[in-house]
C-alpha cells in the first residue's frame, strides 16, 4: 500500500554508512533526505582497500600489540605514526585502547565484531540484488600473505581464526603462485579466506547505491550541517542560516559524528586512524585482496589499477595528508609483485580519516536521552564491510522493529553513563 504521509528522515554524512542506510530506509517506505557537506562518498569511502574483510573479526586493541608498539612509533613513516602535536589530544583514546586489552573485553569485542561481520556480506547480497548491482561486489577470497613468520606462528593465526568461526586454509608457496602467479616468491606462506569478497571500485559502489536512493526518491542534499535541534516532536537540522524538519534522524558523519552530537550530551572518545592509498597504473594479474602481515598493507585490484592501501596516522581530521606515509606503500607493493610496481606509474595518492573508537566497534542504535535519533558511526577499519548490516539494523530501529543482532554491545551508552536510560 502506497504510504501517502512517510515519515521524514534526515540522514547526515553519505559515506557508505549513511548511503547504504538512507537507500534501506527509503526502501522501508520513509521520505529521506541524505546531508552531506562535500558531495556523494567523497570521505573515507572514496578511496578504501574495497575489501570486504569478514574475517577481520578481532579488536585491534590485543596485548600483542605493546611489544611491537614503540618500534613502530619511532618509525615517521611506519604503518602506525602518532604526529608528537596530537598526542597529548590523543592520549584519553590510546588509554582507553589499553583497557581494552583486558581478555573479557578483547573476546567480549570479538563477539561483537563476528556479529556484524558473519551478516556483512549476505546483507549487501540483499541490498543490490534488487538493482542489478551484484557485480559489483566480486567474491574471490582474499589472501594475507607472510614472508619471515615461521610455519609455527602462521599454524597459530590460522588456529585462532578457526576458533573465531572464519572459513580460512593455509596455502605453501607452489599454491599461492597457482592461485596469484603474479605474487612474488619471497611470499612463503598465506591465509586463504574463501568467504571473503571484495569491490573493485568502492567509490562506484557508493555512487550506484545513492543513484538507486534517489530513484526511489530520496533527496540529496548538499549542505554542512551545523547542529541538530530537538523539537517537542522531532528535530530541526540546521545548516547554517536554513533549517530542515524531520521526524527522525541518522547521525552516520564518519569521523566527524562527534561534533554533531557533543552538544546534546553525548560524550565519546571518537577519534580518526587515517589511512593512506597509491594508486598504480600497472598490469598486476591479481584477481583478489592480497594483504601482508609482517607489512601492514593490502593491495586490491581496481578498475582503474591497483590499490595499495594501509597506514595508520593520528594527527586528527583537519590535518592535510602527508604525502610521504602514501608513498612509503609502494616499495612494499614492490617487494610483494614478482614484477615489483616501481616501473608502473603512480596515477594517485589519497588520505582518509577512519572513524575509530577505542574498542574497536562502532557505535549503532538510538540515542538514550533522544528518540528518534540514531547513531551509525565509528566503524573504523571495516565501514566498507559493515555498511549494508547497519544500515539494516538502522531501518529496523526506525520501524520500531527488533533489530537481528543484539544491538547492546554497540549502544553509545559504553562510553558515557550520563547517556544511559534510566
Ligand atoms: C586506507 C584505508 C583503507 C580502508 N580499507 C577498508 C577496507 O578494505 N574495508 C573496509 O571495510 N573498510 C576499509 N576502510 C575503512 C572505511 O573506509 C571506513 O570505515 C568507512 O569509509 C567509514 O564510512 P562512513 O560513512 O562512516 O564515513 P565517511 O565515508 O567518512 O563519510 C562521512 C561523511 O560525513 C560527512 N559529514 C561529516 N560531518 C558532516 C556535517 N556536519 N554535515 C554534513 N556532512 C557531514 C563527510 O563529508 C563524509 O562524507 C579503509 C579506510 C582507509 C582510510
Amino acid at each position: 500500500m502506497l504510504n501517502n504521509n512517510p515519515q521524514q528522515v534526515a540522514v547526515i554524512g553519505a559515506g557508505i554508512i549513511g548511503i547504504c542506510s538512507a537507500l534501506q530506509l527509503q526502501r522501508a517506505g520513509f521520505a529521506v533526505t541524505l546531508f552531506d557537506q562535500h558531495g556523494l562518498a567523497q570521505g573515507c569511502s572514496k578511496g578504501n582497500a574495497g575489501h570486504f574483510a569478514t574475517e577481520q573479526v578481532f579488536p585491534l586493541a590485543e596485548r600483542a600489540l605493546l611489544k611491537s608498539l614503540p618500534a613502530m612509533l619511532f618509525n615517521p613513516l611506519g604503518p602506525l605514526r602518532i604526529d608528537w602535536r596530537y598526542a597529548l589530544k590523543a592520549s584519553p583514546w590510546f588509554w582507553q585502547f589499553v583497557k581494552n586489552m583486558r581478555t573479557a573485553k578483547y573476546q567480549a569485542h570479538t563477539r561483537a565484531l563476528q556479529a556484524l561481520n558473519t551478516q556483512a556480506i549476505e546483507a549487501y547480497e540483499r541490498l543490490v540484488s534488487d538493482y542489478n548491482l551484484s557485480h559489483l561486489i566480486t567474491k574471490k577470497g582474499s589472501l594475507l600473505t607472510f614472508e619471515t613468520t615461521s610455519l609455527v606462528n602462521i599454524k597459530q593465526v590460522l588456529a585462532r581464526y578457526q576458533s573465531a568461526g572464519v572459513k580460512v586454509r593455509l596455502l605453501n608457496q607452489a599454491q599461492i603462485q597457482q592461485l596469484e602467479p603474479s605474487l612474488s616468491k619471497a611470499v612463503n606462506y598465506a591465509l586463504l579466506f574463501s568467504e571473503v569478497a571484495h569491490s573493485v571500485d568502492p567509490h562506484w559502489l557508493c555512487i550506484n547505491l545513492a543513484e538507486q536512493f534517489s530513484v526511489l526518491g530520496g533527496q540529496f542534499c548538499q549542505q554542512q550541517v551545523s547542529a541538530i535541534k530537538p523539537q517537542q516532536q522531532g528535530y530541526h537540522i540546521l545548516c547554517g542560516a536554513q533549517h530542515y524538519v524531520a521526524d527522525k534522524v541518522v547521525v552516520a558523519a564518519g569521523a566527524w559524528s562527534d561534533r554533531l552530537i557533543t552538544p546534546l550530551g553525548y560524550d565519546v572518545p571518537l577519534d580518526t586512524e587515517r589511512g593512506y592509498h597509491c594508486m598504480l597504473d600497472i598490469k598486476h594479474g591479481l584477481s583478489r585482496p592480497v594483504a601482508s602481515a609482517e607489512r601492514s598493507f593490502i593491495m586490491t585490484p581496481m578498475s582503474q589499477g591497483l590499490r595499495i592501501a594501509g597506514s595508520v596516522e593520528f594527527a586528527g581530521v583537519d590535518k592535510p595528508m602527508n604525502n610521504k606515509r602514501a608513498l612509503a606503500l609502494i616499495p612494499h607493493a614492490n617487494a610483494l609483485l614478482s614484477q615489483g610496481a616501481a616501473s608502473s606509474t603512480l596515477s594517485s595518492t589519497w588520505m582518509g580519516c577512519r572513524p575509530s573508537l577505542p574498542d574497536s566497534l562502532p557505535v549503532i542504535g538510538e540515542a538514550p536521552l533522544h528518540p528518534n535519533l540514531y547513531f551509525a558511526f565509528g566503524h573504523q577499519h571495516l565501514g566498507l564491510t559493515q555498511g549494508a548490516i547497519t544500515a539494516e539494523l538502522i531501518a529496523a530501529l526506525c520501524l520500531k522493529q527488533t533489530p537481528a543482532i543484539n544491538l547492546q554491545p554497540y549502544s553509545i551508552s559504553r562510553f558515557s553513563a550520563q547517556a544511559t536510560c534510566s
